[in-house]
């Protein structure tokens, strides 16, 4: 399987400030790594609109307000 990053995950907040154990890698691995096209941040960001810092790949608002 090829494997094709997200081509946010330079400038992505979530990829790149987020250091908490475990489900973090989960996800980045999940998302960032194999299915940006389903990522409520990738989405988001597609749709032309602000990316809120606290919303997660999985659609979840977690963490900062
Ligand atoms: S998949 Fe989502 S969380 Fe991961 S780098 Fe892309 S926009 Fe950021």
């Amino acid at each position: 399987m090829k494997i094709i990053d997200c081509p946010l995950i330079s400038g992505c907040p979530f990829y790149n400030n987020l250091r908490l154990p475990g489900s973090i890698d989960a996800l980045k691995s999940l998302y960032c790594k194999l299915h940006f096209e389903d990522c409520a941040r990738y989405k988001t960001k597609q749709r032309g609109e602000d990316v809120p810092m606290q919303l997660w790949p999985n659609g979840q608002f977690i963490g900062q307000r």
